[in-house]
Formats: structure tokens, sequence, C-alpha cells
């Protein structure tokens, strides 16, 4: 006798607490998304999102009055978004001491929302091994004027040159202009060696093509090329998280894919919060298995 299968837990529905007020602002003019599809979305997509972004300080970009007034980034609090957002002290350069947020829940990501913000942005290493950064990332910022096209190219690109020291990895589209390339590493290295790999690396690929990539921030220097921002990777900087939204218009989402996807792509804001369905199913694709995990460690350069 068949017996009736369980029913399956709904993987888009998991259980929030956090009462999010005026769920009908509109957030993205332009797109009328308001305030309570933002928080649905993210409790959508908190199981897909809270394992790379989970137990990681978290920097906000907060825009209250919606993303096109005015917005700030929030690196630190003590304890005013509620129970749900956790905090982590962290030493500062100046050796003084500050709380960081981090959120390992639906009901934290929530509560950021409830609290206006749109961005999550994400340390290089996790809290219980702060000084060891388990990810590097290149930031590729094209010049005004290049299209998406060169940024793929480039991103081809890093991904090339990195295999060829041994390294495995990911892109991620921005959400806004621009790719990142991800590279997750074992953590054991720490942070100065870590930046000082990514400053050697960017440089040789700026060296080599000159014409091509720039890695110095000089806006000045930057024209016609394209920006390869290694500065994510220092101790305290911050990177876009996987499937955080932007505040940019239209509510697209940075979102992971595969080397063989990003080639029939054509812009780095092909999602929106309203794909959340689409992009949890994605998950489960063969393009995307693995994405962000490799056991590695630097070598020498
Ligand atoms: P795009 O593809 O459009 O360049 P992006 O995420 O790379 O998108 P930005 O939003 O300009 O670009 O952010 C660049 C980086 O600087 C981000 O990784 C972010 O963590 C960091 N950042 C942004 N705003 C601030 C700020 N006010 N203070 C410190 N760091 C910031
Ligand atoms: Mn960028
Ligand atoms: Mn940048």
């Amino acid at each position: 006798v068949a017996e009736t299968p369980a029913p399956l837990p709904d993987a888009a529905a998991p259980e929030v607490t956090v009462k999010v007020s005026s769920r009908d602002r509109v957030i993205f003019p332009e797109s009328n998304v308001t305030k309570g599809e933002l928080a649905d979305y993210y409790a959508a997509v908190s199981g897909i999102m809270l394992p790379w972004t989970g137990n990681r300080p978290v920097s906000l970009v907060r825009c209250p009055q919606g993303r096109a007034r005015a917005c700030f980034f929030q690196k630190h609090d003590a304890g005013s978004f509620g129970e749900q957002v956790h905090q982590v002290p962290i030493r500062e350069k100046d050796g003084s001491t500050e709380n960081y947020l981090y959120v390992d829940s639906a009901d934290g990501l929530v509560a950021c929302v409830q609290m206006g913000t749109i961005e999550f942005h994400g340390w290089g290493s996790k809290i219980d091994d702060l000084e060891k950064p388990d990810r590097l990332v290149f930031d590729l910022d094209p010049d005004e004027g290049l299209d998406f096209e060169d940024t793929k190219k480039a991103a081809e690109h890093l991904k090339t040159q990195l295999a060829e020291l041994g390294l495995v990895s990911f892109p991620l589209l921005s959400g806004g202009k621009g790719v990142h390339v991800v590279v997750p590493l074992t953590p054991e290295a720490e942070w100065p060696a870590v930046k000082d790999f990514a400053d050697r690396f960017a440089r040789a690929l700026a060296s080599a093509e000159p014409d091509r990539f720039v890695a110095v921030m000089t806006k000045a220097k930057r024209v016609g090329k394209i920006f390869i921002d290694y500065l994510r990777n220092q101790r305290g900087s911050t990177a876009i998280m996987p499937y955080s939204a932007r505040a940019r218009a239209g509510a697209p989402v940075a979102a992971p894919v595969s080397w063989t996807e990003l080639r029939d792509i054509d812009t780095a804001a092909k999602w929106s919060v309203r794909d959340a369905a689409e992009l949890i199913a994605r998950v489960g694709s063969p393009a995307l298995k693995g994405w962000g995990i490799a056991d590695q460690v630097l070598p020498d350069l």
C-alpha cells in the first residue's frame, strides 16, 4: 500500500517572527518594489544566502526612505536592530574595539530590512576565525564607456591566470555594473599575506596589459580600462554578498553564476528581488553545484 508522502517543508518560506512595519512603502520607485517585498525576498533566499553570508561581519547599506533617497553605509551597532542581529567585538586599527554586526537566520536578515537595509556587504573572513580570510575577491570595475563584454573577458582572463597558479575561482554578478571574481580559501594565511598576494596579482595583470587593466584607484588612470580593485582583500574591507539586493534602479541582486553561464549573460543586473524562486531553483542546478567551494591555499607569488 503506497503511503501518501509527507509534505515537503516549504523551502521558500522559512519561519520569520520579526515584524516588518510599513510593508507597502515603496523602496524601489522604478519598479515599485516595497519594503514588504524586500523582506519576503530575503526570507525566501535566506537558505541559499546564509551559507556564505551567515556568521560573517556585515556592513549594511541602509536607505530608510527608499533607494532614491539618502542611504548610508553602516559598520557598527551595539544592539538597536534587536536580538536577531548579533554583535561581534572587533579590534580596530587604532586599538579600540567596535561591535560589528552579523546575522545567522532569516529573522536576522529581515530585522535588517525592518531597519531600512537594502544591501549586505561582508568581510572576507568569518567571526570564528576573523584574522584568516576564507576568500579573495577581485572586484572588476569597468570605466564608463566599456561594455559588459569587456568586463566578462577581463573576468575570464583573471580566471585563467588564477588557474595557472592552481586557484579555482567563481564569478559573481555584482547586481551593479561589474563582476567579482571570488577565490575561496581554506582559512590559513592571515590578512597581510592575503592582501599582499592580491596586490601582487593585480599589479602583475596591469603591468602585463597596461592598456586594458589598471590596479590603482586614481580615477584619471582608469580611462578606457578595467580597474582591478584588489583592496577588498584587506582586513575590514567588505564586498557585496551573494544574493544581496542592490540599492539601484530595478532592485537587482548580486548573483553567483558559472563561468559557462557568464558567456551568455549580458548584464551584471540579470536578476532582481522578484526572482527569488528562480534563484533558489538555480542553486540545485549542475551549473551552480559547488559554487564558492574549494579547499585551497595561496601559492607563493
Ligand atoms: P559594481 O559592479 O557596480 O561596481 P560593487 O558592489 O562592486 O558594484 P560598490 O557598491 O561601489 O560596487 O562598492 C564597492 C565596494 O566598496 C563594495 O564592495 C563595498 O563593500 C564597499 N563600500 C561601498 N560603500 C562603502 C562605504 N561607504 N564605506 C566603505 N566601503 C564601502
Ligand atoms: Mn565593483
Ligand atoms: Mn570597486
